[in-house]
């Protein structure tokens, strides 16, 4: 048994939906759960709507049209027939959220993210059961939410395992158990679960592919696959680094090391489950599905990790210092922390000096100006925004060399494995 994840961009229209059909026909002999995400950009509409519903703007109506057109025709392209039941159940899942976006929103923006956000994967799951049973390739729809369980913290749902692994396994226990036959694939939606009260939950932007490793744990599989518009995982971005090259093996560690940095990768929360059932996952283009593509997996023995480099927009540098020329020593980094820490904005690098501490974040956005009036409250603040954080793992002369370039550098640290530089 296999989980594949198709992700936005592989079932952005109807000429899509047919390649992830044509990727499914290349696995006869496996049985497949996919995970699928909402359609394109969805879940950004699905935002926008919410938004509007939420602070009661007028243009609610509008942003529910234009999701609704833009399935319609996906819909529209791929079943001829209009008497088609997928009409029907296309119908019924907008006619609920029309109706949920009528009542009055609660006073919980987390809450109501959820109930309106989760219909993007609702829709791109339904259609793809109905499509895959049309070309001849049987399957079950799986309502994740009916197995994946979570606590109430909407919009970052976490999830609570015991009781999803459970449930996971009681549904798909006639599925793991028939002989290979006519039905070999459940079709599921990625990032929605369900909170005790019932209500959806989500698992963060992006989270489908921590939903597959959640099935793919639960059910022991023998691999993940992450079907993407790039031929695997990359040690630089193809966009920045023309020459940028696949990396064909890779560890759990240095997967996680990479994300932490801020490599686009996988969702960061993928890796753990897979990690402690030791399965493999891979990374494979839907484009090219031929192509090997990158494996993340138990590595035996010392790994000979690739350099990776890592770009990092929209950073900000902010320099802290003491007003009485006093030592950035233990009570002073106390204050420090505290105020960062109660914003939640993380710290990318940080580096000091006797009397002044310097800090890299991504821009704080709207949190930037508390941020920086709670430290000018207690210490001299200078700040750059506006500049690029680049880390090289794996890092040699030449690499550096090539990616600094007659950059003015800001700021530099290095360590054994991990060389960082902040500049403009
Ligand atoms: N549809 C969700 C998002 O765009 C989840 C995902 O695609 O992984 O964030
Ligand atoms: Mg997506």
């Amino acid at each position: 048994m296999k989980v594949f994840k198709f992700g936005g961009a592989s079932v952005k229209d109807a000429s899509a939906y047919r390649n992830v059909a044509e990727i499914v026909r290349l696995y006869p002999k496996d049985k497949l759960i996919i995970v699928i995400s909402a359609m394109g950009k969805t879940t950004n509409a699905l935002e926008e709507l919410v938004r509007s519903y939420f602070h009661k703007d007028r243009q609610k109506q509008r942003h529910l049209k234009q999701i609704r057109m833009f399935h319609k025709d996906i819909v529209e392209d791929l079943f001829h027939d209009k008497s088609h039941s997928v009409y029907a159940e296309i119908g019924r899942l907008f006619q609920e959220l029309s109706l949920y976006i009528k009542s009055e929103p609660g006073s919980n923006f987390d809450y109501e993210y959820d109930q309106v956000v989760a219909y993007g994967e609702l829709l791109s799951s339904c259609l793809l059961s109905h499509y895959l049973i049309d070309v001849g390739i049987g399957n079950s729809l799986l309502n994740a939410s009916d197995v994946i369980m979570t606590d109430d913290n909407f919009r970052e749902g976490r999830v609570y395992w015991p009781q999803t692994i459970r449930l996971i396994r009681q549904k798909l226990k006639d599925f793991a158990t028939a002989d290979l036959g006519l039905e070999n694939v459940i079709v599921t939606q990625g990032f929605i679960g369900r909170s005790p009260d019932g209500s959806f939950t989500t698992l963060g932007r992006e989270g489908s592919d921590y939903s597959a490793a959640i099935f793919g744990h639960a059910m022991e599989v023998e691999e993940v696959v992450i079907w993407k518009d790039v031929e695997g995982l990359l040690d630089a971005d193809p966009k920045l680094f023309s020459n940028a090259k696949l990396i064909e093996t890779i560890s759990y560690h240095e997967t996680i090391e990479l994300s932490f940095y801020g490599a686009s990768i996988i969702h960061p929360k993928t890796i753990q489950p897979l990690e402690n059932k030791n399965i493999p996952l891979c990374v494979k283009s839907f484009l090219n599905p031929q192509l090997t593509g990158s494996v993340i997996k138990r590595i035996e023995g010392t790994e000979n990790p690739p350099s990776s480099i890592i770009v990092k927009e929209n950073q900000m540098l902010i320099s802290i210092a003491s007003t009485d020329f006093s030592f950035i020593a233990e009570k002073n980094l106390q204050n420090i922390f505290r105020i960062f820490a109660e914003l939640a904005v993380r710290i990318n690098v940080m580096q000091n000096s006797a009397i002044s501490f310097s800090v890299i974040i991504d821009d704080p956005q709207y949190k930037k100006k508390l941020l920086l009036s709670e430290l000018s409250a207690y210490f001299k603040v200078r700040y750059n925004e506006g500049l690029k954080l680049i880390t090289i793992r794996h890092y040699t002369p030449e690499i550096i060399r090539l990616v600094t370039g007659d950059s003015e550098i800001l700021l530099e640290q290095k360590s054994r494995f991990t060389y960082q530089a902040v500049i403009r």
